[in-house]
């Protein structure tokens, strides 16, 4: 069997078409457009790229681009004073902390500063929480993304047998429980899992975040299973996931390649948690 491949690009397209019309519906109910501050702490490569790609899909969507960069030796409270700042501005609807911050800073102290109805990268305590409860909330990008693959895709959640490889704030468990709240049967893998591969065999759905390049490989995956593969990887040939895609494509009905996978969905979520956030802030319910 040759697997389809999920053109994670195309749906990304789809999703930021949508919210680029959903800002056009709000600026013409006389709302203002909604704004996204990115806040970069460093120069950290593979961060700059992601941010350079997230302030560009922002003004192609008619979102306010409102960046932010500190630099790498700045102190907590100067950070933290940056953070509340943006907390206090009504142009601001999200504000996304971009990981990881320089390791003398407390990471965590400053996410908590962030408003939970601007927390567009869904990682508050209070969001998580939300989540954990199965209330609504902003919601993690890269797990929403992956959800929202899924659906693209008609992938049938609601009594299969679920495996989230990685137990991640981020990723993993988050996403164990979007799949638990659309009903899924989930089990979740981390690095003290016993037969890994046995474990990922029972999936019908298999997403795999553990940050290793080709841990999963065909003796792990059930003929037929959708594999999701949110691992990124810079190699000398390029970009790789957590998953051997060529070998596993020979058994599963579905992958995600990489690139062109999970990674535009998850830009793409965060500019329609932004746009979820800027309604709420300017009295719009979602979908208004
Ligand atoms: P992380 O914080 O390092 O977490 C990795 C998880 O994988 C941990 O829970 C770890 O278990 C588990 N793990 C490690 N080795 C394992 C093994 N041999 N078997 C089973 N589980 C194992 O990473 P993350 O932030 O979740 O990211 C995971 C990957 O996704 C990375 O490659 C990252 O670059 C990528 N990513 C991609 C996107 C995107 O937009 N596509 C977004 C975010 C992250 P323990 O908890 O036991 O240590």
């Amino acid at each position: 069997m040759t697997a389809q491949l999920i053109d994670g690009a195309a749906v990304a397209r789809q999703v930021r078409e949508d919210v680029a019309k959903g800002v056009a519906e709000l600026l013409a109910a006389g709302g203002t457009a909604p704004g996204l501050a990115t806040v970069l702490i460093g120069h950290d490569p593979a961060s700059e790229v992601y941010i350079r790609n997230k302030r560009r899909a922002c003004t192609t969507a008619g979102m306010a681009d409102l960046h932010q960069h500190l630099p790498a030796d700045v102190d907590q409270a100067t950070a933290a004073a940056l953070i509340d700042q943006l907390a206090a501005d009504p142009a601001v609807s999200g504000i996304l902390l971009q990981l990881p911050t320089p390791g003398h800073l407390d990471s965590e102290e400053l996410l908590s500063r962030i408003p939970d109805g601007k927390d567009v990268d869904g990682l508050t305590v209070a969001n998580a929480g939300l989540l954990a409860q199965g209330r609504s909330g902003l919601r993690p990008c890269t797990p929403s993304g992956v959800i929202a693959l899924l659906d693209h895709h008609d992938v049938p959640l609601s009594g299969a047998e679920a495996v989230v490889v990685g137990r991640s704030v981020l990723v993993g468990k988050p996403m164990a429980q979007l799949l638990l709240e659309r009903h899924a049967t989930v089990t979740i893998c981390h690095s003290r899992t016993r037969d890994l591969a046995a474990v990922c065999r029972r999936a019908d759905v298999l997403v795999v975040a553990a940050g290793i390049p080709g841990l999963i490989g065909p003796d792990a995956v059930k003929p037929g299973a959708t594999v999701i593969d949110v691992g990124i990887h810079r190699g000398e040939t390029g970009l790789h996931g957590d998953v051997d895609t060529a070998a596993v494509a020979e058994v599963a009905a579905r992958i995600t390649p990489v690139p062109g996978g999970v990674g535009p969905m998850t830009i793409a979520m965060l500019l329609a948690n932004t746009l979820t956030a800027a309604r709420r802030q300017q009295g719009l319910v979602d979908g208004a």
